[in-house]
């Protein structure tokens, strides 16, 4: 019989208690009824031109680790085998470039996620050489170069994810006057490339990419291979929305100094560092508000002015890095002029604010105010 609880409706109180009785569905069962998958390959390539720095940067995620997607201790995500050359545990060599050549062949016996780390050179200007490769090929023995291995496998993966700046958008490497032709992966493979699966290619920006944001990413994407989750949401430089959606300027600690026209001349103070080289207001970046490794850190939050290392016009754009941007000299300037005026009244108001009313002393009298006339 059903309880009746002061202020719900009975059936509403029915149909909870009936879901109660209902045995409880384990993601694993709800993973195979979406018609997901039950084990990714991650192939993850840093032999773009790169100095490793995300792979390094992974080492420090939690949230989630990679040692807890790996170790399987997350609800309802496939079995995931890693392939990277410093992550991985098998012995490198041969072992390790055994399942690149596998899928390339349509031999792995599992769906496989593509991470690409490193710019990508143009190896049609080469010369009589290769800018960059990964292993031999075992018929010729010659080297295959990374362009070949992107050929070979991005039509192939389910997923195709480009991790740190060099990787999404050419970064440091194909800045003007460089001698490879670099480029992301986007610009290789195009903008409007699909994966096996229908999935547009997935940037994580940042150099080095901030930890937490590849391994949510990864996560998603984990999730999507197994049903579990819908369509990852990117924005137009196909960044995940939800990580790159605000500026470092929005959740920067030293927005309040900004607001009041009060500024950093010298990297030494806690002040707004925009009239030193700050470029956190045009910037899409997280990094402020989610601190680094365990919520501490975030460039400007500890001293370090934003140079736009996610951004597709890293890092030209920003350049000479220590001079003020162009258009931060204009807003400061005029956040000059009303900010010192409104420090002055709320330094006021703050005088007032931090005084006690008159009336708490311990003198004789009440001085409260109280009248007992209006509690009849
Ligand atoms: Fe290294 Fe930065 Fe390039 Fe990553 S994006 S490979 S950290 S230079
Ligand atoms: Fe904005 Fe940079 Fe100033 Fe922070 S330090 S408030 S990001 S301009
Ligand atoms: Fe890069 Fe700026 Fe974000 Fe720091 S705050 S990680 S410099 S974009």
């Amino acid at each position: 019989m059903t309880r009746r609880t002061p202020g719900i409706p009975s059936e509403a109180v029915a149909r909870l208690e009936d879901r109660l009785r209902q045995p409880e569905v384990r993601p694993e069962e709800k993973r195979k009824r979406a018609g997901g998958v039950d084990e990714v390959h991650i192939l993850w390539t840093s032999e773009g031109m790169s100095c490793d720095g995300d792979t390094v940067s992974i080492t420090a995620a939690m949230q989630p680790s990679l040692e807890d997607v790996l170790l399987g201790a997350i609800p309802g995500l496939p079995k995931v085998n890693l392939h990277n050359k410093v992550l991985h545990p098998s012995l490198g060599g041969e072992e390790f470039m055994r399942p690149f050549h596998q899928a390339a062949n349509d031999q792995l016996d599992a769906p496989f996620v593509l991470v690409v780390e490193g710019s990508i050179p143009n190896e049609n200007i080469n010369g009589d050489g290769y800018w960059t490769s990964m292993g031999n090929d075992p018929a010729t023995g010659e080297p295959i170069t990374l362009n070949t291995w992107i050929d070979r496998l991005a039509p192939k993966a389910w997923a195709v994810v480009a991790i740190g700046t060099c990787a999404t958008y050419g970064g440091i490497h194909a800045m003007a006057g460089n001698p490879t032709g670099c480029m992301g992966l986007a610009d290789y493979l195009g903008w409007d490339f699909r994966s096996k699966a229908g999935i547009p290619i997935v940037n994580v920006p940042g150099c080095p990419v901030q930890p937490d944001n590849f391994m949510e990413t990864l996560l998603w994407l984990l999730y999507q291979a197994a049903g579990l989750s819908p369509m990852i949401p990117l924005d137009e430089a196909l960044r995940p929305t939800w990580l790159f959606g605000k500026t470092v300027h929005e959740g920067c600690d030293r927005a309040g100094y900004y607001e009041q026209g009060d500024f950093a001349l010298d990297y030494n103070s806690p002040k707004c560092q925009v009239k030193i080289g700050c470029w956190g207001p045009v910037v899409n970046c997280n990094v402020p508000k989610r601190g680094w490794m365990a919520g501490i850190g975030g460039c400007p939050n500890v001293g370090g002015i934003c140079i736009g290392c996610t951004m597709p016009g890293f890092p030209d754009k920003f350049m000479p890095f220590m001079d003020e941007p162009p258009g931060g000299r204009l807003s400061s300037t005029m956040t000059r002029s009303y900010g010192t005026m409104i420090r002055k009244l709320r330094g006021i108001t703050n005088q007032t604010v931090n005084k006690e009313p008159k009336w708490r002393h311990n003198n004789t009298e009440l001085t409260t105010g109280y009248d007992p006339r209006w509690s009849r």
